[in-house]
């Protein structure tokens, strides 16, 4: 009698066992979906591309320099829009196959998640914190974030801001959480995007606008009354993001890098928008 309840209760520790393993073997399966150690699954995103005929690319409308809406043409123009163009160029041999779709920073990482975009180009930092959600491609522009300030201002840095100041910011971004850091006791205000930022700058509605120096010098190239100041108080190295596990179409991305630097045609693209070569 004791011998076959020993036996009944070691069938069921080996069934359990087998089904333990069975769920972790499949949770092994998805996962590798996921994170990308399965080639069919990579080789699945860039060929539905392929197929598809077109890129989808998120970039920003409202950011001079990087993704702005021309208004009297509707193209969007910018040092991001050149780069996601060469992406196309590189996967179709074609820089017309892309299709744009405007994110801010708080939408730019559900978009990608939900696969209304392929991949994400604006201006957009590699982060540890990010690096769980997305996989970004190696750095294509080195920023670093400041402010921007009424000419006549008396804030000249991040030393300035304290309780009596108050600085505004955009939702999702690096620049919101890096200011609550530096500059503790100042009040920051979140806005959706960086047009809505500089409207509220414009019109009072805080002492300065942080974010990364490129874009805050589009902003004063819009408008000479405000200028930069003070310098960066940040590294902010922009990757190219798509979805956990795309690594072929990751390697098309790292590959179009490659090739517009050996090609010199990143410094010229870097020339072009930003009136200097990069250093
Ligand atoms: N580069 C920073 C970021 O990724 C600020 C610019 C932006 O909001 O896109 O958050």
């Amino acid at each position: 009698m004791k011998q076959r309840i020993q036996w009944k209760v070691s069938m069921l520790l080996l069934v359990s066992l087998f089904l333990i393993l069975a769920g972790c073997g499949g949770g092994t399966d998805g996962g590798s979906s996921n994170a990308g150690t399965g080639g069919g699954e990579e080789a699945t995103a860039l060929e539905a591309i392929k197929e598809r005929g077109k890129l989808i690319i998120g970039v920003k409308n409202d950011t001079k320099l990087f993704g702005l809406k021309n208004t009297a043409t509707g193209e969007i123009e910018g040092f991001d829009v050149d780069v996601a163009k060469a992406i196309a160029k590189q996967i179709f041999g074609d820089e017309s196959k892309v299709e744009f779709k405007e994110v801010t920073s708080k939408t730019r990482i559900p978009l990608l998640q939900n696969g209304e975009i392929d991949m994400i180009v604006a201006t957009m930092t590699i982060t540890e914190e990010r690096k769980q959600q997305v996989d970004f491609s190696e750095v294509y522009f080195e920023a670093g974030q400041s402010l921007l300030v009424r000419t006549d201002s008396p804030i000249t840095g991040i030393d300035s801001l304290d309780a009596s100041t108050k600085v505004l910011a955009v939702k999702g971004s690096t620049s919101t959480k890096n200011i609550r850091e530096k500059a503790p006791d100042a009040t920051v205000l979140e806005f959706e995007n960086y047009q809505d930022a500089f409207n509220g700058l414009k019109a009072n509605k805080g002492d300065a606008l942080t974010t990364d120096n490129a874009i805050l010098l589009g902003m004063q190239q819009q408008d000479p009354s405000f200028h930069l100041v003070g310098g960066n108080f940040t590294d902010e190295p922009y990757g190219i993001a798509v979805k956990k596990g795309n690594e072929a179409l990751l390697q098309a991305v790292n590959d179009t890098l490659t090739e517009l630097h050996s090609s010199g045609e990143y410094d010229t693209l870097y020339e072009q928008w930003f009136g200097t070569k990069p250093e």
